[in-house]
């Protein structure tokens, strides 16, 4: 199954994502997961992206795109693959479309999480970030008894851009350029709307059952 996830920020996607990955045994993409594991490198990339990132705003369209275009030409992405945050934008979900057609391949599901809009400013203050192996963590649902991550024992931290300023930058980025989003699968008959509330299990059900997978 080729699938993306839309959702605002603090929607869930990650999480629920890399579960569905794991459970198809199909790669996990995540352009924001790339773009920090860049930042972290320092390369040039990761300071482009940087620029944006830390105000909440997008990376350039052309620039995304050309990075998933790349790793979706890589072998691993041939029996389907799970893009989480990407496409973003219009732009972003129209040449991802082209690049579909042009390998004869389709999106089959646009999966969409829905969360009210107090929850994701809930989620995304309380949220900790796992530098090492990428693992998020929301300080209520997951027993943290110390600042070590439960998966790997790296020293868990707060994204940048989780902070208040850049989550009401974020938020505001997701009503305006990904919101839209919706309309655009949803009149290619392939969205698929599901509740992200109330935690993780429930949702990741709800998705499982919308997509028609038996765990
Ligand atoms: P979240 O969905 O929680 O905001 P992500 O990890 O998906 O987090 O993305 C973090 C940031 O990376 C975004 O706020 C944005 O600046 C940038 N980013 C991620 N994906 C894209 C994309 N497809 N297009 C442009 N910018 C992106
Ligand atoms: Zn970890």
């Amino acid at each position: 199954m080729n699938l993306i996830f839309l959702g605002a920020p603090g929607a869930g996607k990650g999480t629920q994502s890399v579960a569905v990955a794991e459970i198809l045994n199909i790669p996990h993409i995540s352009t924001g997961d790339i773009f920090r594991y860049n930042i972290k490198e320092g390369t040039p990339l990761g300071k482009e992206a940087d620029s944006y990132i830390s105000k909440g705003q997008l990376v350039p369209d052309d620039l995304t795109v050309s990075i998933v275009v790349d790793r979706l030409n890589k072998d691993d992405c041939k029996d389907g693959f799970i893009l989480d945050g990407f496409p973003r934008t219009i732009y972003q979900a129209e040449a991802l479309d082209k690049f579909m057609a042009s390998v004869d391949k389709k999106i089959d599901y646009a999966v969409n999480i829905q969360v009210d809009e107090d929850s994701l400013v809930d989620r995304l203050s309380k949220r900790r970030f796992c530098p090492a192996c990428s693992g998020t963590f929301h300080v209520d649902y997951t027993p943290l008894t110390s600042d070590d991550c439960p998966t790997c024992g790296a020293k868990l931290i707060q994204r940048k851009d989780d902070t208040p300023e850049v989550i009401k930058e974020r938020l505001e980025t997701y009503h305006e350029k990904t919101a839209p989003l919706t309309d655009y699968y949803s009149e290619k008959g392939c969205l698929l709307n599901v509740e992200g509330v109330p935690g993780i299990e429930k949702s990741l059900k709800n998705t499982l059952t919308a997509l028609g997978i038996e765990k």
